[in-house]
């Protein structure tokens, strides 16, 4: 057994992750193939997202069907059209090429003929996930025309998870089993084991998606499984930030990270690595690097096993924001029986609570403004409470905050909201609007 396992652990192997952002055109596919090639000594597994901003776009073909819209034909053929534009724009040898995406086309479209007959979520993951089978194919051609010998591998073969569609919970052993079974083999013979992120699928073949940006995830679960040597996410930013250079100027890269300080920023709304990435490669100490895929021989940061690392104040934006505040109908104080029956109900939605605070009569709560999730649970609130709501907030997080940088953050804004711990403050703000001179 133990000898078995030993002869797993591949040498120098490496999990890849590219993003939509990277994969958006011509010019971003041939940039990949360059930093795969530079790495052609390392066993590799490369998985890749959606181009550019195509689950949106899948999004909107999923409504319209749904929906009986008109414009379902358009949307689709926007689909396709895109893709068709990309994968000529590639191609040297042009016959033959357009049959490349045919039979994936038809998967969608068998869906799209007959009426909707099961859930929007199953309906949702059946369609969504054409987008990283397309992108895919299409990176899978250019890199053979290269010559870099690659194998296109469907995740749907090696990602197993359950039926709750729209998020799919792994089945690790499953999973474990399929993975070393159809991708060892692959990168042992010094191909390239190309994959999709997002995507997997249920023991009865049936497609599911692991949830928006879930790509990362997907790679994190491969470099588990395989016990990779390094996970490395390639991005449009040159590492982990202390802020989002589009709200904020003057950021710094953080050189590097402990898994646990990823952790807290991941979930306190930083959107450079999806927060369920972690985890999976912390369990088996897998550093993950994250670099910029414009300056791929750049340093980037780097995420491992670090203890007694000092860090700058960093700041995170969860936007558009609505504050609740729950209070008792006859003024008694909240209890626990009332903080239960709460809590039931943001859990029945899947309502993620941003910031929460509560007082003798009165609990509060920043979240997401989903509204129609929102709405449904502010009926069912009212039953029993008063509910106040107020849109346009935002949440601003500050780990390793200094009065300085509050202070700053605070000008010309609005408090609906502060709570701070020893590392981390929170605040629920809003710019204070101009007010109207009466002539
Ligand atoms: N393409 C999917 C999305 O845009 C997954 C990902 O990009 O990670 O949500
Ligand atoms: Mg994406």
């Amino acid at each position: 057994m133990r000898q078995n396992k030993k002869k797993y652990k591949a040498i120098n192997m490496k999990v890849f992750k590219f993003g939509g952002a990277s994969i958006k055109d011509v010019e971003g596919i041939k940039n990949v193939a360059n930093i795969i090639k530079k790495y052609r000594s390392s066993q590799l597994i490369v998985v890749i997202s959606a181009s550019g901003k195509i689950t949106n776009a899948l999004e909107e073909v999923v409504n319209a069907y749904i929906k009986g819209q008109d414009d379902l034909n358009t949307k689709w053929q926007f689909v396709k059209d895109y893709h068709l534009t990309l994968l000529n724009g590639l191609t040297e040898d042009r016959e033959g090429s357009g049959e490349l995406l045919n039979d994936l086309f038809a998967e969608v479209e068998w869906v799209l003929e007959e009426p909707p007959a099961r859930t929007y979520d199953y309906v949702y993951d059946q369609i969504v996930s054409i987008g990283e089978l397309l992108s895919t194919r299409i990176v899978s051609h250019y890199l053979n025309q290269e010559k870099i010998a690659n194998k296109w591998v469907d995740a749907r073969d090696i990602i197993i998870t359950d039926d709750t569609y729209r998020e799919g919970k792994i089945q690790w052993s499953e999973t474990q089993k399929k993975t070393k079974e159809i991708i060892l083999p692959i990168i042992q013979e010094g191909t390239v084991c190309l994959t999709q992120g997002f995507i997997g699928a249920t023991k009865d073949n049936e497609t599911t998606t692991l949830g928006r940006e879930g790509s990362d995830y997907s790679a994190a679960i491969l470099s588990h499984c395989l016990d990779a040597e390094a996970m490395v996410i390639w991005k449009d930013v040159s590492g982990v930030l202390t802020a989002d250079p589009r709200l904020f100027e003057n950021v710094q890269k953080l050189d590097k990270l402990s898994y646990q300080e990823a952790i807290e920023m991941t979930y306190f709304g930083a959107t450079v690595i999806h927060p369920k990435t972690i985890k999976p490669i912390q369990n088996k100490s897998i550093p993950l690097y994250v670099k910029s895929f414009l300056e791929p021989d750049a340093e980037g940061t780097i995420i491992s096993q670090f203890s007694d690392l000092n860090y700058p104040p960093v700041v995170m934006v969860e936007k558009n924001q609505i504050l609740l505040k729950i209070t008792t109908r006859d003024f008694s104080f909240v209890v626990e029986s009332h903080l239960a029956m709460i809590f039931d109900l943001f859990a029945k939605y899947r309502i993620k609570i941003n910031m929460m605070r509560n007082s003798a009569i009165s609990f509060s709560v920043s979240v997401n403004n989903d509204s129609g999730k929102i709405d449904s649970l502010c009926s069912e609130l009212e039953a029993n409470f008063n509910i106040s709501r107020q849109d346009g907030f935002q949440v601003y997080t500050v780990r390793h905050f200094t009065d300085q940088m509050i202070e700053h953050l605070k000008e010309n804004k609005l408090i609906g909201m502060e709570d701070r711990t020893d590392k981390t403050l929170q605040m629920a703000v809003k710019d204070i609007p101009l007010m109207t001179l009466k002539h």
